[in-house]
């Protein structure tokens, strides 16, 4: 008679256990949605307001434009992150110009955007949404050297941790916030040369001798073990290979190795190296991606290299 007692106290015990962990389980998903939908009405309140501010054109007071730059988004990068203690000024992957890239890498596997490590999720879009309202920001309105100094940027500054220049004003907006912080060091990383170049021209920028001292430009190869062709106004070739092989044969041949590392730990080269007049610096970093997409761009590279060498 106890035993059959204790039995059914232990049998309501658990089914208790049962019901409140489903309840609190139900109560947890209830409040990351109240979170995510508060996110989300911030997000858009924010993107309202800026798109109202742009569409005032000419009509824009300075008050407006010191509000837009009220609404970038500047991030400084804990610990943990491999760019810890460096600011970051960001368009978005979510960018037309991303956008152009991904679609394009649909028909070739070693483009490195069909691979793009900022693929958003419910948490991401936070971060993607914030930096597609600074290229929207940046890429329609110019401001002035004096105007962008009110932007909290430190010692070390990244453009693009996310994304890429989206038109030549953007280029221009990140040069003249160079400009701006003249004690600060800025790593320009980017792929869409045409409109660096194009921004930097109409900043007047148009030799080597006249690029700012204190931005360093990090030209992105497009594809995955092709260094991409320097240009005039590069100071290093950032080259992402297929696997360890390859990685360890750019590295035996010169390049600068990035693969895994704190940019702490690197002494941040790509923010305080010296100019060099001609060779920009090569920087080569392994892929991070699962086994079978990586034989497969292995295998791409190989022919890739073969085709090549038999058009020599
Ligand atoms: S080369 Fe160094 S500074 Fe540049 S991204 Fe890699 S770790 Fe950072």
């Amino acid at each position: 008679m106890k035993t059959t007692t204790t039995t059914n106290t232990a049998k309501e015990e658990n089914a208790m256990k049962t019901t409140t962990t489903a309840a609190l389980e139900i109560e947890r998903k209830a409040a990351t949605a109240r979170r995510l939908a508060k996110m989300r009405a911030n997000l858009t309140a924010l993107e309202n307001e800026a798109a109202a501010i742009i569409a005032k054109g000419d009509e824009m007071t300075a008050g407006d434009r010191a509000r837009l730059l009220q609404l970038v988004n500047v991030k400084l990068h804990e610990e943990g992150s491999k760019i810890a203690d460096i600011f970051s000024v960001d368009s978005s992957a979510a960018c037309d110009f991303c956008s152009a890239m991904r679609r394009s890498a649909t028909d070739n596997v070693l483009m490195i955007c069909g691979l793009c490590y900022a693929a958003a999720d419910a948490w991401k879009e936070a971060a993607w949404r914030r930096h597609k309202l600074n290229a929207l920001i940046f890429g329609t309105v110019l401001f002035t050297v004096e105007e962008l100094a009110a932007l909290p940027i430190g010692a070390l500054c990244r453009f693009n941790e996310d994304g890429d220049t989206v038109n030549e004003t953007m280029a221009r907006n990140y040069i003249r916030i160079a400009a701006s912080h003249p004690a600060t060091r800025f790593g320009y990383w980017y792929k869409n040369a045409p409109a660096v170049e194009a921004g930097l021209k109409a900043e007047g920028i148009a030799t080597r001798d006249a690029l700012p001292e204190n931005i360093r430009f990090i030209h992105s190869s497009m594809l995955i073990g092709f260094e991409a062709r320097p240009l005039w106004f590069d100071d290093a070739i950032f080259t992402v290979y297929p696997d360890e092989a390859t990685t360890a044969a750019a590295i035996a041949a010169g390049a600068h190795e990035c693969n895994g590392r704190k940019c702490r730990a690197c002494g941040f080269t790509c923010y305080l190296m010296q100019r060099r007049q001609a060779d920009p610096l090569r920087i080569a970093e392994i892929l991070r991606c699962n086994k079978a997409a990586r034989a497969e761009i292995v295998t791409a590279y190989h022919a890739r290299r073969a085709r090549l060498a038999g058009r020599a």
